[in-house]
């Protein structure tokens, strides 16, 4: 058979067609001319043959046969044709062709390579293996669910391919996976199935690395680019969605009258120039840091990274506020101290005692010992300045001496204070006071319910949304680095827990030996802490940890008398009450009784917080008493001005001339308050019913205690007897101390219970006879845990009450720990009981006689004086005191002979 011929087309560099290949390509009119043609007298099949790039001059030799599928006329004559086409099998010239007769269909002789043969099982295998690998990975590769679905079917059929088949599937497979063009071009012209094989596996092997490796490089780049992306894309957005805003600020026809149209300039406007101010003092701030200093070295360094990070960015917000922080801590570059003149005047501690006595009423131990303190405070800053000198002549010398290195200050490292007492007693108003009498600023931190270390020290810089502790605020606050810093509620502050311990944090800033470098985890430069002047407050002493209280010096605020409280209302909470809400002092008044009343009706407390706030609803009623007197028209006939203005300005005269008024007046303004117009003012008093409510019962007595407030107060012991089994049964949230008392109680009174009349004969149980009973002791207010020895001897009292029938008078509390011996030993709170006590109207305390200083040093005299004390040393002694002398069946003589006898 002569060799065939067909027209060949040359496909521009670079195209190139595979056998089972389709390709659409563009061409010129005249080659679709000629195409159409040749299609009129012949089958539709044409060579196809790849045009050699043009700089390598290899002649064109290979090419595949392939059926026109479709030729598409251009709507438009100017475009061009586009012609498919299917590639069939492989063609080869038997001599090259010119290049240059691309424009034209020239024919040419052709020969089609056999393909028949089959290849070694080993080709075909190690082609499946390359085939499936590729596949597989394209397959993981897609995107899209359907192609991915595509390459898994297509993993199928290589799958199952049979050897002879296996050539052609290397040429779909190849035609499908794309490669590039030299390894197609080789491809094609590989006409034996072995060879054509082994290339299309080479082909495979190289395709799956090289995709592998380009998805780990897009990977690797996604994920790098996507942020720096996203942050562009958004500030390219933020800065469009400014722009607009600012267009439409400016433009005159849409700006409503608030965005200062008319070319009047904001300061809010011009960010830009705010932020360049802004960091202008940052750095001069930097700059002001002692040369040498870690403040400074710290600031420095941030301040490089800052000018490197881009601005706008979170991390240069992130820098810039730490520097904002770091350079507004009062460094000794940058704070002044207390000029050494205060402490040098003579008349330092008149002032500050003077300045103590005009805040508070009475306190006078208080101020006593405060007035010691202060005089420390000042020996020591005298002493420390003449050190200061003495080491460092020079600066007297020549006050230009700028490198002389800043000497050590020792700071005040006298013992801390530490209020102790139930709210409302001055705690905090002496702290202010003190900080007046140094003249230092003066900052309060309240450490109430601080659970986290870091509240105290700061966050970490690495915490996100981290900032300073409440040391460093305070100090920014006071801007100077010796104020006076008091520490509210340390009692209350969280012990260790897996947010740190709080407590330790405290500790560290209140040791001397450890506070002139002070650590906040934010700030990360030792702050030097000697200067600052703390005082700490606390309600109790019993939840304070012994490390914090080893290093504090107590002093006790116990509470207020009623006479001391109408002191401290009348020339301390009323004036201040009257001024708050808009009055004066000749505008209301409230008579002592009134007075008294709302001290002793309204409030019961140590302190004088709640009196203060019930002084402050009085005066408030009276105020709007005033405002519509004012309002009805009474004002006006004293001079017309019935306005605000009037209200602060009336003085006597003017009082006076409205009394007059009188006539024309329905109502008189009346400034005084009396007792009998509280109950309209502040409602039903609270306490009105508790004198009247406490009884006189069988198995009751009453006792005093201090509550978690630190306040005293008195607490009934109820007991009763009930059918049981001779048991003791308590209840009223008791702790395991209190539960014990109870039990040595029952047990001494059992003991002795033929002594005091209450059983018939020696040894008798009287909780089984007459009848078998269960003593059940309760202590109210059950919701509150209560546990200490104290209520030892109430206890007793109650006991025998219950036992014997004999009541103890209503007006008589008591508080001792007991033994089983018999003995009455001290107890602590003794001033807080008995002013608990007092405030309660009861006249007559039993105590503990080791607790007789107690009362002589701490109790008010004329508390004192009021009341009644029994000094008791044995159980026998207090129940003599509570139950009054013979009251008792003692069997006297049979006490002395067993108490001889031990
Ligand atoms: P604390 O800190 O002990 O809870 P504060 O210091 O806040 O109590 O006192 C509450 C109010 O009582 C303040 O207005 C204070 O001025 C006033 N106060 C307390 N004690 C006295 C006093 N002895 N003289 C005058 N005012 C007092």
């Amino acid at each position: 058979m002569g060799s065939p011929k067909l027209p060949v087309l040359l496909l521009p560099h670079p195209l190139i067609l595979l056998p089972t290949a389709r390709l659409t390509l563009p061409i010129s009119r005249s080659l679709a001319d000629a195409i159409i043609s040749h299609l009129d007298d012949s089958d539709a099949v044409l060579a196809a043959l790849p045009l050699p790039a043009p700089d390598s001059p290899s002649e064109v030799t290979y090419g595949t046969a392939a059926r026109v599928v479709r030729l598409v006329r251009p709507r438009n004559l100017t475009q061009q044709y586009l012609l498919s086409l299917h590639g069939v099998a492989r063609v080869r010239l038997p001599s090259p062709i010119q290049i240059d007769q691309l424009e034209c269909l020239p024919i040419h002789n052709v020969v089609y390579p056999s393909s028949e043969g089959t290849p070694s099982r080993d080709t075909v295998e190690s082609f499946k293996d390359a085939a499936l690998i590729l596949l597989d990975r394209l397959a993981k590769d897609s995107l899209q669910q359907q192609r991915k679905d595509d390459w898994l079917r297509v993993a199928a059929i290589v799958e199952d391919i049979s050897e002879q088949r296996a050539a052609w599937m290397a040429d779909v497979l190849v035609a499908a996976v794309s490669p590039q063009y030299p390894d197609k071009l080789a491809f094609l012209a590989a006409a034996d199935v072995e060879d054509r094989l082994r290339r299309a596996t080479e082909l495979f092997v190289k395709q799956s690395s090289i995709q592998e490796v380009s998805k780990k490089i897009a990977s690797a780049v996604d994920e790098s680019l996507s942020r720096q992306q996203k942050e562009y894309f958004l500030r390219q957005q933020l800065a469009a969605i400014q722009r607009e805003l600012h267009s439409l600020h400016s433009s005159p026809a849409t700006a409503g009258p608030g965005f200062g149209t008319g070319g009047a300039i904001s300061e809010l406007d011009d960010d830009d120039q705010a932020d360049a101010d802004d960091l202008a003092d940052l750095r001069r701030k930097i700059e002001a840091l002692d040369v040498g200093s870690e403040e400074r070295k710290v600031g420095v360094r941030e301040w490089r990274r800052l000018k490197r990070i881009p601005q706008g960015s979170v991390e240069n917000g992130v820098i810039r506020s730490y520097l904002e922080w770091l350079t507004s801590v009062p460094w000794p570059s940058n704070t002044t101290t207390t000029p050494l003149d205060v402490f040098k005047d003579h008349s330092f501690l008149t002032r500050a005692r003077a300045q103590l006595d005009a805040d508070h009423y009475g306190l006078d131990q208080i101020k006593r010992r405060l007035m010691e303190y202060l005089a420390v405070v000042r020996l020591r800053a005298i002493a420390d300045a003449a050190q200061t000198q003495g080491n460092n002549p020079a600066t007297d010398a020549s006050p230009v001496a700028v490198s002389t290195p800043p000497t050590k200050n020792k700071g005040v490292k006298g013992p801390i204070l530490l209020f102790v007492g139930p709210p409302g007693t001055g705690k905090t108003s002496l702290g202010q006071s003190i900080a007046k009498a140094l003249r230092r600023p003066f900052q309060r931190i309240s450490l109430g319910g601080v659970r986290d270390e870091a509240e105290i020290r700061g966050h970490r810089r690495t915490y996100v949304a981290s900032g300073p502790g409440s040391i460093v605020q305070a100090l920014r606050k006071a801007g100077r680095n010796d104020p006076v810093i008091l520490l509210d509620e340390v009692d209350k502050v969280g012990h260790s827990n897996f947010h740190g311990d709080p407590a330790a944090a405290l500790l560290e800033v209140l040791d001397p030996e450890q506070n002139h470098s002070f650590n906040d985890h934010y700030i990360n430069v030792p702050i030097d802490l000697s200067q600052v002047l703390f005082i700490c407050t606390s309600n109790t002493l019993d939840t304070i940890s012994a490390p914090l209280l080893d290093r504090c010096e107590v002093v006790e605020l116990s509470g207020y008398t009623y006479d001391e409280k109408m002191h401290i209302a009348k020339r301390f909470l009323l004036p201040k009450q009257i001024r708050a809400n808009g009055l004066s002092d000749s505008q209301l008044t409230l008579t002592d009784d009134a007075l008294l009343h709302v001290a002793t009706m309204y409030t019961r407390e140590a302190g004088v917080r709640s009196l203060e706030r019930a002084i402050g609803a009085v005066v408030r009623f009276k105020a709007v008493e005033w405002a519509e007197w004012l309002d009805a028209g009474s004002g006006s006939a004293a001079g017309g001005e019935g306005n605000a203005k009037q209200i602060g300005d009336v003085d006597e005269n003017e009082k006076g001339d409205r009394n007059n008024n009188n006539n024309e007046n329905e109502k008189e303004w009346r400034a005084t308050v009396e007792p009998h117009e509280l109950e309209k003012i502040l409602g039903i008093p609270r306490w009105d019913t508790e004198e009247r409510d406490r009884e006189e019962k069988r198995g009751v007595v009453y006792g005093l205690v201090v509550t978690g407030m630190g306040e005293g107060g008195i607490l009934p012991v109820e007991s009763t007897a009930v059918p049981g089994v001779g048991r003791l049964k308590l209840t009223g949230s008791l702790g395991d101390v209190i539960k014990e008392s109870g039990e040595i109680a029952l047990s001494w009174v059992k003991t002795h219970a033929f002594e005091l009349g209450i059983t018939a004969g020696r040894g008798v149980d009287p909780l089984k006879v007459p009848d078998v009973i269960d003593v059940h002791l309760h202590l109210p207010a059950g919701a509150q845990k209560k546990d200490g020895p104290s209520a030892g001897i109430a206890m007793i009292c109650a006991f025998v009450s219950l036992l014997s029938g004999a009541c103890v008078p209503k007006d008589i509390a008591m508080t001792g720990e007991i033994t089983l011996r018999g003995r009455v030993t001290p107890v602590g709170g003794i001033r807080m009981k008995v002013l608990g006590a007092h405030r309660a109207q009861i006249r007559k305390v039993i105590l503990p006689w080791a607790n007789r200083k107690d009362v002589e040093h701490d109790v008010a005299l004329e508390v004192r004086r009021e009341m009644q004390f029994f000094f008791v040393r044995t159980i026998d002694e207090a129940l003599e005191a509570a139950f009054g002398r013979g009251a008792l069946g003692w069997r006297r003589e049979s006490t002395v002979l067993l108490e001889s006898r031990l």
